[in-house]
């Protein structure tokens, strides 16, 4: 736009210089016409006609005549001029050559005045003669200086010249002049054309991601500048940034090289564009890491389902690099706008937090939640007090029982850690377990736990109830070097032999790295320590792994159980779970039995343990006994279910 404007400007200039320039070159033309008519008057009229003739009344010598006819016949084959006449000063015809028309015997009354007024030397008039323009030059005609002895005569001596040879001239340099422009605005366009292209490949350089040429981390800031704006603008206008990372990137850049790295990279964006609406945004941030702005989003939800959408696309899209197939899944994180900021660096660093805890928990897909977010201000907050409450005993265990399914004998209890927060009340795990795990804070809660719980474990112990305990363990005590000595120690600090401790572990936390969650977990076999996994079915056990691991029971997620009845897929899959289980030698017990119907048909299952609201909620230690006594009445109560003791449930 800016250069058409520039060309229009610049064309117009050309076009007032080329007009100037005709302007001149006519004017040029013109004096040379002027300059033509003097030489004739100097060479033709005055070598000829006497200037007594001019003065006189008689009419002009034959002999002039003659000579006059000869020079103005050369003149006129020369073509440089189209007529000559000689008027007397009073306006008479004194000569004429023979083209002249031959009524015209006076000079016009208006053409004599013009010349008469004082100072008049010149007087130009567009004429024709014999079919022809011509430019008839008037020149006042003094027949000699006014010093000189002979009688100083006017007269007017009008030339012909034509004009034709005038137009061509200036034609020619018109034509020249345009020819001229033409080129200039050429090269000149050419010119800019070029610095245009170069300045447009520097704008596309500074904007795009030159592997892939998605948008860069730059232009994509600024697309989200403008949606936080479109939102603060018009309160229904929802948007949604995803940030995506490649699963196991790093396996192919390592293993066949970077630019097979970079091959998939580009067959990656190539999806993700395919899989997208035109108007949403696609950017590439680096490495493998990828952003997707959703605009015009009908409400939150549709943000999740097409982001599940552009992953299951993602992860059915054909990946070829050297020849090899390769397999393709990543992890997204989402951040929505304007909830959860209005600030792009702050949703960027969002969507990314979403992203990471997406790649931990192997979710696929996982909205932001501020509740779990290390970086989020509050959460920084809540980070020092948890420091602190470890340290000054603000935490606090509850302990849910589980039972055995056929006969309803207490097994034993998980201890589920709660912090009671002077200002927020008791507040669950999943407000800050999450936080603990994200930051240092996860060992010395864990430690924390264990001491309690074990210690807890030979108070009852002592009050001759043999209650082993459960303790969860996250994916980084898992890995931390110094578990089994930190269980060791709170054992023998608490003089409490391994059999009544319990250890869960979820599925997340042996594949994190399975190799080494194989060695940690022998070693706490080898101890005496029984392990569960938790919440098995939500993430990804290799059944290689679940082979080889020395572990005790698998403990079937509470999504499959709670509503089994009325959704066949979960009771599927808990009857598999069970059987699986069995054939590898393990317990099985299912998490998050709510009624009495689901107990009964996991009973029938054979599942062998229940654990769930149904039989008991998670409750502190000191309810617990109290429990136990009401529930060993109630089992000892039911002929199907013989009571024993908790000693005896222990063994
Ligand atoms: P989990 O180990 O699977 O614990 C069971 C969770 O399910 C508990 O939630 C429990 O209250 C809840 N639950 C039990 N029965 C039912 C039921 O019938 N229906 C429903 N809807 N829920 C039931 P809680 O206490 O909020 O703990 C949540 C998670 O936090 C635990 O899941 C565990 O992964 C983690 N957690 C709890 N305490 C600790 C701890 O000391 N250390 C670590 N690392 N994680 C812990
Ligand atoms: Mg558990
Ligand atoms: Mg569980």
């Amino acid at each position: 736009m800016a250069l058409t404007g520039l060309l229009l400007v610049l064309c117009a200039a050309v076009g007032m210089v080329v007009n100037q320039l005709q302007a001149q070159s006519e004017k040029r033309a013109q004096a040379e016409a002027i300059q033509t008519a003097h030489i004739v008057a100097d060479l033709v009229v005055r070598r000829n006609i006497d200037p007594a003739d001019i003065t006189g009344t008689f009419p002009i010598r034959e002999q002039e005549r003659a000579d006059m006819d000869a020079d103005v016949a050369v003149m006129l084959r020369r073509d440089r001029i189209v007529g000559l006449e000689v008027w007397r000063n009073d306006g008479s015809l004194l000569y004429a050559d023979k083209d002249h028309p031959a009524g015209e015997t006076d000079l016009p009354a208006d053409e004599l005045r013009m010349l008469e007024r004082p100072g008049a030397e010149v007087l130009v008039i567009n004429g024709s003669r014999r079919g022809s323009d011509t430019l008839d030059i008037f020149l006042p005609y003094e027949t000699a200086p006014s010093s000189s002895r002979s009688p100083r005569a006017r007269g007017i001596v009008e030339v012909l010249t034509p004009r034709d040879a005038v137009a061509a001239g200036v034609a020619r340099s018109t034509r020249s002049l345009y020819a001229l422009a033409v080129v200039f605005l050429a090269v000149l366009v050419a010119v800019l054309l070029v610095l245009r292209r170069r300045l447009l490949l520097r704008e596309h350089q500074a904007l795009h991601d030159s592997l892939t040429g998605l948008l860069n981390r730059v232009a994509l800031r600024e697309q989200l500048r403008q949606a936080v704006v479109r939102a603060q603008q018009d309160h229904g206008a929802l948007a949604a940034l995803l940030v995506l990372d490649l699963d196991g990137f790093k396996a192919v850049n390592d293993t066949l090289g970077h630019p097979a790295g970079d091959a998939l990279l580009i067959q990656v964006a190539q999806t993700l564009r395919r899989s997208l609406r035109p108007t949403d945004v696609v950017a590439r941030f680096g490495g493998d890491e990828f952003a997707v702005l959703l605009t015009h989003l009908p409400d939150a939800a549709s943000a999740q389902s097409i982001s599940s959408q552009l992953l299951a696309k993602l992860r059915a899209g054909s990946y070829t690099v050297h020849g090899i197939e390769l397999a393709v899944d990543a992890s997204i994180g989402i951040a929505l706008i304007p909830e959860h900021g209005k600030d792009t660096d702050l949703l960027v660093q969002r969507a990314d937090v979403a992203m990471y805890q997406a790649k931990r928990a192997n979710s696929g897909v996982t909205v932001y939640d501020e509740t779990t977010d290390p970086h989020d201000v509050t959460q920084l907050g809540l980070l020092v007090e948890l420091r602190r409450a470890i340290e000054q005993d603000e935490l606090v265990l509850h302990y849910q029982p589980k039972a055995r399914l056929d006969t309803r004998d207490l097994q034993g209890v998980e201890a589920l850690v709660r912090w009671q927060h002077p200002a927020r009340g008791l507040l669950g795990p999943d407000k800050f377990v999450p936080l603990a795990e994200h930051t240092g804070l996860m060992q010395p809660l864990t430690e924390w736990v264990l001491h309690r719980a074990i210690h807890q474990a030979a108070l009852w112990r002592d009050l001759g109830l043999m209650l082993p305990v459960a303790v969860n363990l996250s994916p980084r005590s898992l890995l931390d070097g110094d578990l089994a000595a930190t269980v060791l120690t709170a054992l023998a600090d608490a003089n409490l032999p391994a059999h009544l401790l319990e250890l869960e572990i979820t599925e997340t936390a042996i594949m994190t790295d399975p190799d080494r969650a194989v060695v940690v977990l022998r070693h706490l076999n080898a101890m005496g320590i029984r392990v569960a996994i938790d919440d098995f079915g939500v993430g990804y056990t290799s059944l290689n792994y679940l082979k080889s691991l020395p572990v005790h029971t698998l403990k079937i997620d509470r999504a499959f159980i709670t509503h089994m009845l009325s959704d066949r897929k979960d009771q599927a899959i808990a009857e598999s779970v069970i059987g699986l289980a069995h054939k590898l030698g393990l317990s099985v017990l299912a998490e998050g039995i709510e009624t009495e119907d689901v107990w009964q048909r996991l009973k029938d299952l054979n599942c062998d343990e229940g654990q769930g609201y149904y039989l008991a909620r998670p409750m502190p230690a000191d309810q617990l006994a109290a429990w136990v006594r009401t529930h060993l009445a109630v089992v000892s109560s039911t002929p199907t279910a013989p009571a024993r003791t908790i000693d005896e449930a222990a063994r």
